[in-house]
């Protein structure tokens, strides 16, 4: 560590209450995507010092940029998610929203919070070769498909990811670098560089028509029979997944019929279809259609499938030293044991809307521990805070550091070393080619 970096994780420390107080509150406070108003609001006072602040990207994204933009500058985004999961019974759940943060996403906020304590220190700032760009994202957790639907239909946004949002109307267009986190209650800290699904989204409707279901059952088209039909077709594909694109196709039964004695006549599903790389995921996604088609045929009810797009697979860095020298720097000053600095992480088979952000951009990784539980539980919960938002705050003030000092040397050697996948026209391209709705009309057997 140099002297500038031993001094900005004093200041750090010297600002440790006020951290985990704004910690503290974003985790009683939790929002759902596109409803972070309340956290983008701490968010935007907490950078109020900024040069320039822009709020309202993607409905509730703010971007604060720590010096006044400058052409040319390399640009490197500190990056943190406003949003919490729809789980009702944490003894934290927000009682407005119905939200709880199981997800951590308040220790990524309050790490930015964090950091910019450090940064915006004269002597720090005039050794940074570029800016740092503070970014609360809306929107990582894929819920609430209904609302999201709406406000695609409404004209509001187009993806239901925030990142890809931002992505579409241009707002990472000047971002250079970016350094993401994530909460793991199985580690203190480490790197996190590894690959991640993609997936597309299904909602699925069987249209039938309700009878008696003892005293007249011929008069009805049972909608979940067409559903079990469509079910059975599509586990019977599973076979032809192959192991090294990590298919997942899960979902459940949103509408299942209305009483034991009634056929259903309408019945809806909401599935994800997963895969570690694009074309697998496209496979997997025709053979799932063809699925529920047969269900449809064979019982002769009505069907649409709507396809989504959801998230692409995260792409993993070359070289991530960087993030380890980070890591090393602030964890040896603690006593802290579970510190992993392999480079490669082991794949997971779970989507992030990161990987549509790696897809464009070059992104490093940390996760943080300080929680007990496990992600998406209603176990979860904060119990370290200095290592959940202080640490944070230390490993991506460090990042930002390491990155532009000696005129951004480590920004662009990282940089220049990546090629992009798409541009953001492509990205929408592709995007926009995942959409898709197919109706079928239904097709009974007349009775008798
Ligand atoms: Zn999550
Ligand atoms: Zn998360």
């Amino acid at each position: 560590m140099d002297l500038l970096e031993k001094k900005m994780l004093k200041i750090i420390d010297e600002h440790r209450e006020e951290i985990i107080e704004f910690g503290r509150d974003i985790w009683k406070h939790a929002e759902l995507g596109y409803k972070e108003f309340r956290t983008a609001g701490k968010f935007k006072d907490a950078m109020a010092s900024n040069a320039e602040t822009v709020e309202g990207l993607a409905i509730t994204g703010v971007k604060s940029y720590l010096k006044p933009r400058k052409e040319g500058d390399i640009n490197v985004c500190l990056m943190g998610e406003l949003d919490a999961l729809p789980i009702t019974n944490h003894r934290d759940t927000n009682p407005e929203t119905g939200a709880a943060h199981c997800c951590g996403h308040n220790s990524q906020i309050t790490g930015l919070v964090g950091a910019k304590f450090a940064l915006e220190d004269p002597e720090v700032q005039e050794a940074l070769g570029g800016n740092v760009v503070f970014f609360a994202v809306p929107a990582e957790e894929f819920v609430e498909i209904e609302f999201k639907n709406q406000l695609i239909e409404d004209g509001k946004i187009s993806y239901g990811g925030g990142k890809c949002e931002l992505i579409k109307i241009g707002a990472l267009d000047d971002i250079d670098v970016t350094v993401g986190h994530h909460t793991d209650p199985g580690c203190d800290a480490r790197i996190s560089n590894n690959v991640t699904n993609g997936f597309v989204n299904k909602t699925v409707l069987f249209k039938g028509k309700a009878s008696h279901a003892a005293g007249a059952p011929e008069y009805g088209v049972d909608a979940l029979a067409a559903r079990d039909v469509a079910v059975t077709a599509l586990n019977a594909q599973r076979e032809t997944f192959r192991d090294q694109d990590a298919v997942r196709v899960h979902g459940f039964v949103s509408r299942g019929g209305e009483a034991m004695n009634v056929i259903a006549d309408t019945v809806t599903m909401e599935y994800s279809v997963r895969a570690n790389n694009i074309p697998a995921y496209q496979n997997a996604s025709e053979k799932f259609d063809r699925s529920m088609r047969a269900g449809a045929v064979a019982l002769g009810t009505g069907c649409e499938i709507v396809t989504l797009p959801g998230y692409l697979p995260t792409i993993p860095l070359e070289n991530v030293d960087v993030m380890a020298e980070a890591i090393q720097d602030v964890m040896s000053c603690y006593d802290y044991k579970n510190v992993d600095l392999e480079r490669h992480t082991p794949a997971t088979t779970g989507s992030t809307d990161y990987g549509d952000l790696s897809s464009l951009i070059p992104l490093f990784q940390f996760k943080t521990g300080g929680y007990v539980g496990e992600l998406h539980n209603v176990n979860m919960d904060p119990v370290d805070e200095e290592l959940a938002y202080v640490v944070t705050a230390k490993i991506f003030a460090l990042m930002a550091y390491k990155l532009l000092k000696n005129n951004a040397e480590e920004a662009r050697k990282t940089k220049a070393s990546f090629t992009p996948l798409f541009t953001r026209e492509s990205y929408c391209e592709l995007m926009d080619s995942l959409r898709k709705k197919e109706v079928i009309e239904p097709n009974p057997v007349k009775p008798l």
